[in-house]
């Protein structure tokens, strides 16, 4: 821990300990002067211990998050034996009304932190939640989903040359990790240089609540606070885990609509066929296929297409593929990744290959995907 906590305050009102507050921070104004108020709550257990701050919509149409900290306010979470919780269950309140990822100044709410006091809109909305929340927190897990079009296979980012990071992003247990600082001013980049090791979870679609995803999201925040002795128990493992050492955007290369052969988390061979890509007339074009062996990472939901959009992103592990092919062929069915496997595949229609002539096209991914 590095900041020591002795007082907590947060819109003007003194936690104590012991204390279960829900309370309203003015965050900015409506054109008829009305406040914008950001919802939070906190949980100070009567024994002394980190601040956890958990964070989600910070792009205003990512349920996920909404959906896995409504599950922790219904769960045993909320009996912690020390420290404190601070749940912010959607921070870009203004996008959250509209369903829309950016800020009413189309700005991108997670590259505007830090923030400044004079700023924009969105850079002074981001100076409150710092300086209120981020600045009062030990740790914080800030919950994502995949952009419009996109899903995600959970996987857990993090600045992985912090050795705090490094723990909560371990602890959490999602199969894939990603070590990357993070884009400049995102949430978990400046909040971890300013001393509040920060990790993000990257899941599922944008505008849905997908009950096995809030599962992982559930039993990751459970296992960081039991990482940190707030909770009881033992961390629950994955079957396995894994940093990802690259990561390959395969894209399309012709105009079409797509049918896709492979689903979120599955193994894929190279040269297998991820999707098939059909004329308006329901013609085959042509398939795309992987360009390597790996695991699908994030995949559009947009059957349409044209070219050079992203269809998938296949993760390259460090650990052996041959090892995670083993380990989870032995590993449970009923386990919860497969779980989110069986349900990911259901969300994409996804169908069995059945055509002649393979297309390959790939494009190394930006040297860091978009949180
Ligand atoms: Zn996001």
């Amino acid at each position: 821990m590095r900041r020591k906590i002795r007082k907590l305050t947060i819109a003007g009102h003194t936690i104590a300990k012991n204390e279960q507050v829900d309370l309203m921070l003015d965050v900015s104004q409506q054109y008829t002067g009305s406040p914008i108020q950001l919802p939070i709550r906190v949980i100070r257990s009567a024994k002394a211990g980190p601040t956890v701050l958990i964070t989600a919509a910070v792009h205003g149409d990512e349920f996920t998050g909404v959906g896995i900290i409504h599950e922790l306010m219904h769960s045993d979470v909320l009996k912690i034996l020390k420290g404190t919780l601070i749940l912010v269950p959607v921070v870009n309140v203004f996008g959250f009304e509209n369903q829309e990822r950016y800020m009413p100044d189309r700005r991108d709410l997670n590259r505007c932190f830090p923030g400044t006091e004079n700023g924009s809109l969105s850079a002074r909305f981001a100076n409150i939640i710092f300086s209120q929340l981020i600045m009062q927190a030990d740790y914080c897990i800030d919950l994502h989903s995949a952009a419009q079009p996109r899903t995600n296979y959970p996987n857990v980012r993090g600045d992985f040359r912090d050795p705090e990071v490094r723990r909560l992003c371990r602890a959490f247990g999602c199969e894939l990790m990603l070590d990357s600082k993070g884009p400049d001013g995102s949430l978990r980049r400046e909040a971890t240089k300013s001393g509040c090791p920060t990790m993000i979870l990257e899941a599922g679609e944008p505008c849905k609540l997908e009950p096995s995803i809030h599962e992982v999201g559930l039993r990751g925040v459970k296992n960081v606070l039991t990482m940190l002795d707030m909770l009881p128990g033992e961390v629950v493992k994955p079957p396995y885990q894994s940093l990802i050492k690259q990561g390959i955007w395969v894209r399309a290369s012709i105009g079409g609509i797509l049918r896709f052969h492979v689903s979120p988390g599955e193994i894929v061979e190279e040269g297998q066929p991820i999707a098939t890509n059909a004329n308006v007339f329901g013609q085959e074009q042509s398939v795309l296929v992987s360009p390597v062996e790996g695991i699908i990472l994030g995949m559009t939901t947009l059957p349409a297409i044209k070219p050079g959009e992203p269809v998938c992103h296949v993760a390259i592990p460090t650990k052996s593929m041959t090892q995670i092919r083993k380990i989870l062929k032995a590993s449970s069915r009923t386990g919860l990744y497969h779980r989110v496997r069986k349900d990911m595949a259901s969300s994409i229609s996804k169908r069995d290959i059945a055509t002649s002539d393979n297309e390959a096209s790939w494009a190394p991914a930006a040297q860091e995907p978009e949180d």
